[in-house]
């Protein structure tokens, strides 16, 4: 049997950080090996781990690009809500390891990103695209990084230069729910994701972990390690 991938976790004392620790207990493939949260130093952590899960805070990231870079660790990046010049160090950072980067670990929505394309390529530009995003009160960015990427993806088949635009909701303790509208002359087509739980993002964190471990360098996608 092969060992156990050992992770740091930072962002360990969040919500999605304590789903991780929950849910990597029950997996004998994956073993927490060091925690860090806010004021935590990491570099010493970073050693101890084969590679680096974070879902914490966007400022978080280069201080786990730097210590990922100087130990040579693959890093799995959920955090979302990151200024561009943070994602650009993600993408530097890439160029030197391999690095998982998603706004959704969830297969449910990596599976809607890929239909979505799919749809939208179908259906053209003669059909009019929305998103409408649902989420609990204390998320702190929005639009949602999901409802980003739906959006970039979308721009991109849809191959027309209009704005798509994005509704978000707060309210309650909705874990997330996603809906793409197509609507088009006479008809109307509706896609929803709704999450019932944070375990989802949490299980697909973990799977992109293993999959991670001796990777070529590169940026990659939740939609690479399902394969779709
Ligand atoms: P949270 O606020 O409950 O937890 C964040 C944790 O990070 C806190 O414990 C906080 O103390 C810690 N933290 C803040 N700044 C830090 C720093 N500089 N260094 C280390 N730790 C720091 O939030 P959450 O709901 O757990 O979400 C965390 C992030 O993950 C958010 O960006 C959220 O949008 C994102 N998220 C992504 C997915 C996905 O599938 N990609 C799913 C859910 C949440």
């Amino acid at each position: 049997m092969k060992p156990p991938v050992r992770v740091l976790l930072v962002g360990a004392a969040g919500r999605m950080g304590k789903t991780i620790v929950d849910l990597a207990k029950d997996d004998t493939n994956i073993e927490i090996v060091a925690q860090c949260d806010i004021g935590d130093a990491i570099g010493s952590a970073v050693k101890k781990s084969d590679v680096v899960i974070d879902f914490s805070h966007p400022d978080a990231i280069d201080g786990i690009c730097r210590s990922a870079l100087q130990d040579q660790r693959p890093l799995v990046i959920g955090t979302t809500g990151h200024s561009a010049e943070q994602r650009a160090a993600i993408e530097r950072a890439a160029q030197s390891v391999p690095v998982v980067f998603a706004s959704n670990f969830s297969a449910g929505v990596n599976v809607l990103f890929a239909v979505a394309r799919n749809t939208a390529e179908t259906l053209g530009a003669e059909f009019n695209v929305e998103i409408v995003e649902t989420h609990h009160q204390m998320k702190k960015d929005a639009p949602s990084g999901t409802a980003k990427t739906l959006a970039a993806i979308l721009r991109e088949a849809r191959n027309a230069n209009d704005e798509i635009s994005i509704q978000s909701i707060r309210e309650g303790n909705v874990v997330g729910e996603h809906t793409v509208i197509f609507s088009g002359p006479g008809e109307r087509l509706e896609m929803t994701h709704r999450a019932a739980s944070r375990e989802i993002f949490a299980r697909g964190a973990l799977r992109a972990a293993r999959w991670i471990i001796g990777k070529p360098t590169g940026l990659y996608s939740m939609q690479d390690v399902l394969g779709l």
